[in-house]
Order: structure tokens, then C-alpha cells, then sequence
């Protein structure tokens, strides 16, 4: 099995750090600081069976210029493009505007994508359902794996629904 696997989300979701934890070696730069990661930076994971492509791409935002608008309208081709659609939310800071831009772009494409609701260290299991209750109502996701990418919380859960898909 081998597939493209894009990874969408507001800065500091934890895309890189996600990444990380995959694939086990430092490909992506980890920061505070939102939007470090500039250029899409591919990282593969390999088993004996399987060889998945990640795509940690930066958060696509609101378009306030031309620039802008060729930038989501290359974000949303994108997506296209690639075999699974991993959208990483924040379960402490919960669904912002941002949020809903990056599901109202996904809306127009094709491809599958899971819903990942990330940092679950950092909440109280009883707030988990409401919130991603709330994603479900804006998107239809075809799964919903709550991780933690730091911890490493059912981030082997998340790799085999991936595997299953591509
Ligand atoms: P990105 O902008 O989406 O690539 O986000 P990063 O991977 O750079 O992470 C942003 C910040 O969130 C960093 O300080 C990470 O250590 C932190 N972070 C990422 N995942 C988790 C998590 O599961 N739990 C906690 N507590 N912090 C996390
Ligand atoms: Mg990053």
C-alpha cells in the first residue's frame, strides 16, 4: 500500500510535531512561533507493506490579497492531488474561524479526509464529544482520531486508519 497523505490545520496545531512522531526523526521544524513552516516538507513512512508520502503543508488563511488567493486556490489543488486529507485541530483552544475556513476549502474536494483532534493531554476527557460534535456538524468527516502528538496518544490508531485507506 503507498499514498499521499496532506496534513492541513491552523499554526500550532501540531502538524510538525505529528510528523515528527511518525517518522521518528526531526523533518519538520518545531516551534512556537506560528508559520515557521514555510515550503512543504515531505517525510516518508515505511513498513515492509506500506510506504506513506506526508504533505506538512502550512496552514492555509483567509486570502487578504491576490497573493492570497492563489495561495488557497494552490492549497485546495493540492488537496486534490493527494490520497487522504488529515485536518489537525486544537482541542484545547477548540473551533475558531480559522477552523471553519480551512473546512469551508475542503468542502470542494474529493479527497477523504479524518478529522484529528490533537493536544487531547491538555483537556478533560469529558469535553472531547461536544467539541468534535461541533466539527461533525460543519464537515463529514470519514474519521475522527483524537492524539496526542507530543504524548504519542493513539497516534498508532491514527497510522493504522491511514493505512486503511490509501
Ligand atoms: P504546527 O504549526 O502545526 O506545525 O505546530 P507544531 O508542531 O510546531 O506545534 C506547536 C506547539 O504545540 C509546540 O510547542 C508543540 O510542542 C505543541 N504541541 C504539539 N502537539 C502537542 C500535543 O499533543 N500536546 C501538547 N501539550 N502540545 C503539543
Ligand atoms: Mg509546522
Amino acid at each position: 500500500k503507498s499514498g499521499f497523505v496532506a496534513l492541513i490545520g491552523r499554526p500550532n496545531v501540531g502538524k510538525s510535531t505529528l510528523l515528527n512522531h511518525v517518522l521518528g526523526q526531526k523533518v519538520a521544524i518545531m516551534s512556537d512561533k506560528p508559520q515557521t513552516t514555510r515550503n512543504k516538507i515531505r517525510g516518508v513512512y515505511t513498513t515492509d507493506t506500506a510506504q506513506v508520502i506526508f504533505l506538512d503543508t502550512p496552514g492555509i488563511h483567509k486570502p487578504k490579497s491576490r497573493l492570497g488567493d492563489w495561495m488557497v486556490k494552490s492549497a485546495r489543488e493540492a488537496f486534490e492531488e493527494v490520497d487522504l486529507v488529515l485536518f489537525l485541530v486544537d482541542a484545547k483552544e477548540g473551533m475558531g474561524a480559522g477552523d471553519r475556513f480551512i473546512m469551508e476549502q475542503l468542502r470542494e474536494v474529493r479527497t477523504p479526509v479524518f478529522l484529528v483532534v490533537n493536544k487531547i493531554d491538555q483537556v478533560h476527557p469529558d469535553s472531547l464529544l461536544p467539541l468534535i460534535d461541533r466539527y461533525r456538524k460543519e464537515f463529514d468527516f470519514k474519521e475522527v482520531v483524537p492524539i496526542s502528538a507530543l504524548k504519542g496518544n493513539n497516534t498508532s490508531t491514527l497510522l493504522e486508519l491511514i493505512l486503511k485507506e490509501l
